[in-house]
């Protein structure tokens, strides 16, 4: 249980600073602070409320501004991470509801993501793994797709089953091969095409490309057209052969909430949103927030928060960039059926290679995850890309429980008992080329941006760009000393 403070007078970062004389002005501040554990009431802070020393504020504490903040803290350099909802996380999130862990959205932490491994305790996340490949539902029944390392006789058996020809499945070792020779480096900077493109290059067929590329990756990127960056296809089919798919045990959420944990909390500001930036003088920036709270920051701000909020907050002033529409939007439905009623027991993601249909992907979470239900019960999480604008959550809980009837039989998914839907109308940027997944983070000096959408449109990339950001400032501030 921790509590955070939600308004603007403390600062604390109480190691020393290499930075003493950068001291962060609360403007015109009350204080206040809550917690996250709901039986904790909130609490009024202490007349010795923290020592009023902090540099940077950082805008928003999803995975980016947290691993921003992860790196100040690791430089002692004091910091303000100030974020709009009313929990650390951003697009990460777990609901927990009834004995349930509800995922705001189908998501899957590959264990080999780079930044990652630098910055998580992976054993405290009790990392639940997926089997390594996917069931394919095509021609009214299942088919195998696995990987040759992990599951030597799946693959062999699958060889000439037809979610592709055997040259196919030769092509995706090669394809391997083709990225894991490269470094992250090379390949985020590569000369780029549509993943559609690049999949047709290297000589997949329109079987393999229909029925496994566009449920597979497009279900990663929210794109089933597979216009996506071929830099971004790459970077992740190299995570993919070099690790597992996971869940963490308590919830996709624990990701965030582990790195949050590491943070001085008197430095994590929740409920706080940021309507504007102005300019104090060349060096010092104010932070406005909506509350009408004011915030000053002698040694910079960074604007980790998605690319059309920093438009808005920058505008008229500096424009980071235009986003790129479409956005990607996925649905993500949740359902209840007693435990001895699942049809299947394997970890396995099972894929919509039949060519119709709402369903892209679809899985039974506690086979994965058996900490996802409550005893006795099963939890399962369907996924559909887009949003159905007009199509009402009714309709969408019909068609998708005729559609998985047809999968997995009527009498087994008639006991299914609808539980809850996440529309997602921002579940990432598109990442469509011309793409620049090495973006300058530095808006002006003193001013910086990450997210993911100035890196990759992943949870590594997330937590790459919290860190590139401080590392310019800290160039900036090393160069303004000279
Ligand atoms: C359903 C879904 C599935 C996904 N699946 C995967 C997956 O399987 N693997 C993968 O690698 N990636 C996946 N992603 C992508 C991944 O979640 C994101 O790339 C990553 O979390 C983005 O982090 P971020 O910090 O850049 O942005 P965000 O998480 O969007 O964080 C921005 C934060 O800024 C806050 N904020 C915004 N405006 C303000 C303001 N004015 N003032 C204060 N705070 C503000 C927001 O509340 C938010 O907390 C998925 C995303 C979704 C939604």
């Amino acid at each position: 249980m921790y509590s955070f403070p939600i308004s603007s007078s403390f600062y604390a970062y109480s190691s020393s600073s290499n930075f003493k004389s950068f001291n962060f002005k609360p403007i015109n501040a009350t204080s206040q602070y809550i917690s996250l554990d709901p039986s904790t009431p909130t609490k009024n802070p202490s007349p010795q409320q923290p020592s009023n020393k902090t540099g940077v504020i950082v805008i928003g504490a999803g995975l980016a501004g947290l691993a921003a903040a992860t790196r100040l803290q690791a430089e002692n350099i004091p910091f303000l991470l100030v974020e709009a909802a009313e929990a650390v996380g951003g697009r990460v999130r777990t609901d927990h509801a009834d004995g349930f862990t509800l995922d705001r959205g189908f998501q899957i932490f590959i264990t080999a993501y780079p930044e990652a491994q630098k910055l998580l305790d992976y054993n405290a996340l009790e990392l639940q793994r997926f089997y390594s490949g996917a069931q394919v539902f095509y021609g009214g029944r299942f088919h195998t797709v696995a990987d040759p390392l992990r599951h030597f006789s799946d693959a062999i058996g699958s060889l000439t089953n037809p979610i592709g020809t055997v040259v196919d499945k030769l092509l995706i070792g090669l394809t391997r091969i083709r990225v894991l020779i490269r470094s992250d480096y090379e390949i985020l900077i590569a000369d780029e095409v549509k993943t559609i493109e690049l999949l047709r290059r290297i000589g997949f067929s329109d079987t393999i490309l229909d029925r496994f590329f566009r449920p597979f990756f497009g279900g990663i990127f929210f794109d089933r057209e597979l216009e996506t960056t071929s830099r971004l296809f790459d970077f992740v089919f190299k995570c993919l052969a070099l690790g597992d798919n996971t869940l963490p045990k308590n919830g996709i959420s624990a990701i965030p909430e582990q790195l949050a944990r590491k943070l001085d909390r008197n430095s994590i500001m929740l409920k706080s949103r940021v309507v504007s930036i102005d300019h104090e003088s060349e060096e010092c920036l104010i932070v406005n927030l909506e509350n009408g709270e004011s915030l000053r920051s002698d040694l910079g701000v960074i604007l980790a928060i998605e690319e059309f909020e920093a438009s808005k907050i920058l505008a008229g002033k500096i424009d980071p960039g235009k986003t790129k529409v479409p956005v990607r939007s996925t649905i993500c439905i949740y359902f209840s059926v007693d435990g001895d009623k699942v049809p299947v027991k394997d970890p396995v993601l099972f894929l919509n290679g039949s060519g119709g249909g709402i369903v892209n992907n679809m899985f039974f979470a506690t086979n994965v995850a058996p900490s996802y239900a409550p005893p006795g019960k099963a939890l399962v999480s369907v996924s559909l890309i887009g949003l159905y604008e007009g199509v009402s959550d009714e309709e969408l809980v019909e068609r998708v429980v005729k559609e998985l009837s047809g999968w997995f039989g009527e009498a087994a998914v008639g006991l299914w008992r609808y539980l809850r839907m996440y529309r997602i109308g921002f579940a990432q940027p598109n990442q469509c080329p011309p793409t620049d997944l090495m973006k300058d983070p530095r808006v002006k000096p003193g001013l910086y941006v990450c997210g993911d959408y100035v890196t990759s449109a992943t949870f590594d990339g997330a937590l790459v760009s919290g860190r590139r950001a401080v590392e310019a400032l800290l160039k900036d501030r090393a160069k303004a000393k000279v």
